[in-house]
């Protein structure tokens, strides 16, 4: 670690309550919506336009969120049209309510165009069943056996359940380009990774930055791999994407992350986003000298026990984590006859 490098902290130690918002700067309101998951709640934002708000990010759509919005926009948000919404990545806790903004209020929707079409894509991609890919991809993970049987016969999670319908139209945002929200520039750069093209914006002028999960100080982003692309190596994309922004941190920057609190420090905590998974990665290889199958993976990767609320996205993590060896060519896999991969460090 450089010695120079001031240690993660976080000014505002108490997070605004439902309905409640925080004014972390001139113009940028903090505000919370809750989920019902391990993680319990997302960080959204209302940017100051004059005349409007553009807001960040806008959580899962269920009727309860849909009135903490009404009571905050009648509130904390004077009442004042919301003309813009800024959705960092495709995911539901984020973009959950934007098709609502925009068929409701009238806003516009700006994200990236894999953001949109990756979202557009799973909210009309309804399933009353999961798919025989998905179930042959839990398979090859090495999924315990009776939550394998259990998940096959339940309805499983939908994208749509908790994202509203999107309507035709977005305006694109790219990497490198510049755009105005509350008296600012922004430089949107692109993340990768945890959510493919995943947009950050980091303001020129008073050193704030809005890092979706792409930043967050004190929980790792989740990166996984799914049945969509069962050989994807995300964790490479999302390496590449640390080493790519943490040029552009520094200690004086107050990062306004999708979860959690905002913090001070973003050098120390790149490198950390960095670190983990290098460590990650190293104990992993040691534990693969004998076969293994990915599931089997979880306590070495996490060093705790992995509860009911958290082995889907465990499973998916250490999918990206074996993967990732796979594409490295320092672990082979080999089918097993219930139909998992086994992985194992070669030679
Ligand atoms: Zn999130």
């Amino acid at each position: 670690m450089n010695l120079r490098t001031a240690p993660l902290n976080h000014p505002f130690e108490t997070p605004p309550g439902p309905g409640e918002a925080i004014e972390v700067a001139a113009g940028i309101l903090w505000m919370r919506l809750p989920l019902p998951m391990v993680l319990d709640h997302v960080n959204v934002y209302a940017l100051d336009d004059g005349d409007s708000w553009t807001l960040i990010d806008t959580g899962f759509d269920s009727r309860k969120t849909r009135a903490i919005w009404q009571t905050l926009l009648d509130g904390p948000l004077k009442g004042k049209p919301v003309r813009r919404v800024l959705v960092t990545h495709h995911h539901p806790d984020h973009i959950g309510l934007a098709g609502w903004f925009q068929s409701e209020f009238g806003a516009e929707l700006i994200t990236t165009r894999t953001a949109w079409l990756f979202a557009r894509m799973l909210t009309l991609d309804v399933q009353e069943k999961t798919t025989p890919e998905t179930l042959t991809y839990w398979r090859r993970a090495g999924m315990n056996a009776n939550i394998l049987a259990k998940r096959a016969s339940e309805r499983p999670f939908n994208f749509a359940d908790v994202v509203a319908p999107l309507p035709l139209g977005f305006r694109r945002i790219v990497e490198g380009e510049q755009i105005e929200i509350a008296g600012r520039v922004w430089d949107i750069r692109m993340g990768n990774g945890h959510a493919p093209e995943h947009a950050t914006l980091w303001s020129s002028d008073d050193r704030l930055v809005i890092g979706g999960d792409q930043l967050l100080s004190t929980i790792s982003p989740n990166i996984g791999v799914y049945a969509t692309e069962p050989d994807a190596d995300p964790l490479a994309e999302w390496l590449e994407a640390c080493e790519r922004l943490k040029v552009f941190a520094n200690d004086q920057q107050l990062v306004l992350p999708g979860h959690k609190l905002p913090f001070n420090g973003l050098p120390v905590r790149m490198r950390q986003l960095i670190d983990n998974h290098h460590g990650a990665l190293d104990r992993l290889l040691v534990y693969l000298e004998q076969p293994h199958t990915a599931a089997e993976c979880f306590s070495l990767l996490f060093k705790r026990k992995i509860g009911d609320g958290e082995y889907g996205l465990a499973l998916v993590e250490a999918m990206a984590h074996v993967n990732h060896l796979y594409r490295q060519d320092k672990v082979v896999r080999e089918l097993r006859d219930d139909g998992a991969w086994v992985w194992q460090r070669k030679g």
